[in-house]
């Protein structure tokens, strides 16, 4: 299942605050369920990664946010 940029926006929004709150359930982007599983594979400075996965409807996406002035950089 893909996520569209709308829902990637928000699901990052979810996830900035998760890691604010690391004890607040994340609600699932694709179908509304609290209790997403969020693991934190970031490599800081360069990028942050986020693996999510859902058990209530089996959502498994990896959120990738490139960092730092590198991320300008196309080639
Ligand atoms: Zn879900």
């Amino acid at each position: 299942m893909a996520l569209d940029a709308n829902k990637l926006a928000d699901v990052y929004r979810r996830v900035t605050s998760w890691r604010a709150n690391p004890e607040a359930s994340v609600q699932c982007p694709a179908c509304g369920a609290a209790g997403l599983t969020v693991i934190d594979r970031s490599a800081r400075p360069y990028a942050e990664w986020y693996a999510l996965s859902c058990p209530s409807c089996g959502l498994d996406e990896t959120l990738h946010i490139p960092l730092g002035p590198s991320a300008q950089i196309a080639d």
